[in-house]
């Protein structure tokens, strides 16, 4: 019979890996790195669960690193199969998974340096080399067409409207002639925003595995473009900065398009806006090259005025000297990840910034517990940054309608987009508050068998 084991996102929002055993072969469904907590984050030094060894294949559901993160983990740990997934993906995977490398080298440098690190000498969790091993693995599936891996595993991918790319994967399982579906829904995006698709629901599932990241709540319906040009507003008054730690793929883009929108409006001056993550440029470079991805509609001024996520003095930093002369600009936009202030060159600008009560921090997505974004959004008074405490003085606001990820009534609306009801849901990817609404929500409103899986729990697919 085959079988299923959840190795991470159960019972939190990241590391995702779900396990699909059948005929003897093994299927890992995305290979996701641990963030927040501490206690999470340590699982990412331990040895999987399972050998890699005997793994033969990973499909990703979509590019983010916390659901493609320990490939290098997997992959130096003797994975010898391929990573199937998308073209959009691929791509992504390749720009987001070399950062990922580059910013495990370079916090365990700066912890050597620092000597804040409780080791004598720091190492990353894996190196640029590891990373492109892995993805020296990756094996381009068609995106929306069945793909047949092996006897036992066929797959076919869904727009899942999250990020480009970002897929719900619809796995056909066949043992002993006998065929099961089980369907992954990936990171579920939101319905009618702007530059991607709607996300599209797959018909019928025996076992359906669910995010529930915002299971609990709903996004506020208001116009997010007012506050956003209310806060440029008061802090250019100001002579301030506004830093918005975004995640380079798909926010920064989306926070390009409103910016330059506004701007066009003639609703808020035009400040420099620096893209300061390589990241985030090439991610810009890719959203813009993957036009049959996104729902975007190109009016004739975007048109004749270059690109529609470009704002009028918009300024990419690549290099380390580019984003430090930032610091010499007072009154700007500074978009640069990570999106929850966990690492990244969103760091330096916090620290630089945030002690000035002129400045603004934009909070735009997620905030996992224990990560700093979460702090600030819960009025930390000090946030400890390269192993110092920095002082709290900026305004700080949070912008929740930016969400890539849909909320209760949108996770419900993809939930009623199946034919069937399956035969057991499993909620993944959510805290506990997410994970426990939604369950009861499905049991109450579907009346489905909902459980929420649980931290290395296997169940078999009758
Ligand atoms: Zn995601």
């Amino acid at each position: 019979m085959p079988k299923l084991t959840f190795l991470g996102a159960a019972g939190t929002v990241t590391g995702s890996k779900h396990l699909v055993e059948a005929g003897g072969k093994r299927l890992l469904v995305d290979c996701g790195l641990f963030q927040g907590e501490k206690e999470l984050r340590l699982r990412n030094w331990a040895p999987l669960p399972v050998d890699p060894k005997t793994i033969d294949w990973v499909v990703l559901t979509h590019a983010h690193i916390d659901h493609t993160g320990w490939l290098p983990r997997l992959v130096s740990a003797g994975f010898r199969g391929p990573i199937c997934a998308n073209q959009a993906t691929c791509e992504l995977t390749r720009v987001l998974l070399a950062d990922s490398a580059h910013l495990q080298e370079e916090d365990a440098e700066h912890a050597a340096r620092k000597g804040y690190s409780k080791h004598p000498q720091p190492l990353p969790l894996y190196t640029t080399e590891d990373a492109q091993a892995a993805l020296g693995r990756l094996k381009e599936i068609p995106r929306s067409d069945p793909f047949r891996i092996s006897p036992e595993f066929s797959v076919r991918g869904y727009d899942a409207g999250h990020i480009l790319g970002s897929s719900s994967l619809e796995l056909t399982i066949t043992e002993n002639g006998h065929t099961t579906i089980v369907v992954f829904s990936g990171d579920i995006g939101r319905f009618d925003q702007p530059i991607l698709n709607n996300p599209r629901t797959p018909p019928h599932a025996d076992y359906l595995l669910c995010e529930a990241t915002y299971g609990d709540r709903d996004h506020p319906a208001g116009p997010v473009e007012d506050v956003l040009a209310q806060l440029i507003n008061r802090v250019a008054k100001r002579k301030g900065a506004v830093v918005i730690p975004a995640f380079a793929v798909g926010r920064v883009q989306t926070l390009l398009y409103l910016i330059r929108k506004l701007e066009v409006a003639g609703r808020i001056p035009s400040l420099p806006t620096f893209v300061d993550s390589p990241m985030a440029i090439t991610a810009t470079q890719l959203y813009l090259a993957h036009r049959e991805d996104h729902s975007l509609q190109f009016t004739r001024e975007e048109q004749s005025n270059g690109d529609p996520l470009d704002t009028h003095d918009v300024r990419m930093t690549r290099t380390v000297e580019e984003s430090k002369r930032i610091n010499d600009v007072a009154c700007c936009l500074i978009l640069s990840a990570s999106g929850m202030a966990t690492g990244g060159r969103v760091l330096h600008h916090l620290a630089r910034r945030l002690p000035d009560a002129r400045n603004a921090v934009l909070l735009v997505g997620f905030q996992a517990a224990g990560s700093r974004g979460r702090q600030l959004a819960e009025g930390a008074k000090t946030v400890k940054m390269h192993g110092e405490f920095v002082p709290v003085r900026a305004e700080i606001v949070e912008l929740h309608q930016l969400s890539a990820h849909a909320g209760q009534s949108e996770l419900l609306r993809w939930l009623n987009g199946l034919q069937a009801p399956p035969r057991k849901t499993f909620l993944v990817h959510g805290e506990p508050p997410g994970l426990n609404a939604l369950a009861g929500l499905i049991r109450l409103r579907k009346n489905w068998n909902a459980e929420i899986a649980r931290y290395t729990q296997t169940v078999e697919l009758e």
